[in-house]
């Protein structure tokens, strides 16, 4: 997610090779990470110190979710060193250690059973994070690489005039009782964005069928 600053505070084993394999292609992170022997010492030059926690404290602090998180250290991140904590997967940070910290984030997983990995809390609250740096710059638009443009409205229409007339055709529309049968069918292909080669591709089917039944005409309808 673009993090690179590691801080591990009196870690039990490290180097370990456990952790290298698990750390996978982010080895320079694992590597380059700092050890301290104190959560004061990690936290010394930050002018913003965001604790996480799974549970509700008894006495209650400034609280965010991950994204309102995201939202407020982002500004921050180019004036001073803004502190992630993360506690241990057993037991998570102290109250002590939560009291150090001015803000806490908690993700808001089901109330049931809200504590998840340590990996994935870091995964959750990283990654709103990233969200956060890429505002502005991701399209929200599934379509907008598309290999072909889409289908101008005449073409579209000219499309319909053709099914009409080969369902006429095939017999399976009757001019005399046409129903709703074609406004379902154009509400069914407006539904997707049809682009120019599936617009000339379903025209050829059209035309294949008008042939078959022996009464089609080239021609432009
Ligand atoms: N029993 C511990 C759980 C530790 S989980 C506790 O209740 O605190 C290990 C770490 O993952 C936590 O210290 C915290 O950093 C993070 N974490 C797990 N679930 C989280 C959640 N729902 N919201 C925020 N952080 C969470």
């Amino acid at each position: 997610m673009g993090l690179s600053d590691l801080y591990l505070v009196d870690p039990k084993l490290f180097p370990h090779e456990r952790a290298g394999w698990r750390a996978a292609s982010a080895g320079d992170v694992l590597e380059n990470a700092t050890v301290v022997d104190t959560f004061e010492e990690a936290i010394a030059d930050c002018g913003l110190v965001v604790g996480t926690s799974a549970r509700g404290r008894r006495i209650p602090w400034p609280l965010v979710n991950p994204r309102a998180c995201a939202e407020q250290v982002y500004p921050e991140l180019d004036k001073h060193p803004v502190a992630l904590v993360f506690g241990r997967e057993d037991r998570g940070l102290t109250n002590d250690e939560l009291q150090r910290c001015n803000l806490h984030v908690n993700i808001p997983a089901s109330e049931d059973y809200s504590s998840l990995n340590l990996g994935m809390a870091v995964q959750v609250i990283t990654y709103e994070l990233r969200m956060r740096h890429l505002q502005g710059s991701l399209s929200d638009n599934p379509m907008q690489e598309w290999d072909t443009k889409f289908a101008k409205v005449d073409d579209i229409e000219r499309f319909f005039i053709h099914l009409e007339e080969t369902l006429i055709d095939m017999n399976f529309l009757k001019p005399e009782a046409p129903k709703q049968l074609m406004t379902r069918l154009r509400r069914l292909f407006s539904r997707t964005r049809m682009d120019d080669l599936e617009v000339k591709m379903l025209r050829g089917i059209l035309t294949s069928a008008q042939q078959w039944v022996g009464r089609g005409s080239k021609k432009e309808p």
